[in-house]
């Protein structure tokens, strides 16, 4: 899952990244509100997280031009205005969730979590089953169809949750390479087949199918 980070706060960027990494997103920051206004337009993000005191331009008001222009991805708020009407003017401009400053990094990612299985219409679990695989999102283990568990790396983890998240949809190597890594990775396209190769070995050669010249299909059944 690719993130995008909206906060100004360096201090707390630096406390926050390496959680939300561990936990399984790319993560880009930005820090400002023209620079996030910008990116989330790019429809990379299946998620933001998005402060609302923000040079340049408020997030609300980022938020408010998402909405405007018809980008539907989830959007967590979070904030230090956490009075309640702020929170009801949080909602009505198109947020999904609202957490206030400060907040225990266990309740965002439990949130995120809440957030993206709504989004994909899953049950609200951090158990992902498709087609006799379980992906575990809290341990990033997948237990195939006898039973065996494997760890994954940050990568494989990020790449199968992609997959099982998108049953039976192509899915090209570029967009699954643009939802795995953040700005920061060396982006090699190439690099992705090796991951899926990766992938085969543990879940069997037929559960993702080549297209060629289109991409890549995980058979939800
Ligand atoms: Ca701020």
């Amino acid at each position: 899952m690719r993130m995008l980070l909206v906060e100004d706060d360096k201090d707390l960027v630096t406390t926050l990244r390496p959680s939300l990494e561990r936990a399984g997103y790319a993560v880009d920051v930005v820090g400002n509100g023209v620079d996030a206004e910008f990116l989330g337009s790019e429809s990379l993000y299946d998620v933001i997280v998005l402060d609302l005191g923000l040079p340049d331009r408020g997030g609300l008001e980022v938020l408010a031009s998402w909405r405007a222009q018809g980008f539907t991805m989830p959007v967590i708020i979070l904030t230090a205005r956490d009075s309640w009407n702020e929170r009801v003017e949080g909602f009505k401009t198109g947020a999904d969730d609202y957490l206030g400053k400060p907040f225990h990094v266990q309740e965002l990612l439990a949130r995120l979590n809440a957030v993206l299985q709504r989004t994909h219409r899953a049950a609200p679990s951090e158990l992902l089953r498709k087609n006799g695989l379980t992906l575990d999102c809290s341990n990033q283990t997948l237990t195939t169809g006898g039973g065996l568990s494997h760890s994954l790396t940050g990568v494989e983890f990020r790449l199968m949750r992609y997959f099982m998240l998108h049953p039976g949809k192509i899915l090209s190597k570029s967009v699954l390479t643009e939802h795995v890594y953040d700005f920061d990775s060396d982006k090699d396209s190439n690099v992705i087949e090796v991951y899926i190769n990766r992938l085969r070995h543990l879940i069997g050669k037929d559960k993702i199918e080549t297209r060629r010249g289109q991409g890549y299909l995980f058979k939800g059944e």
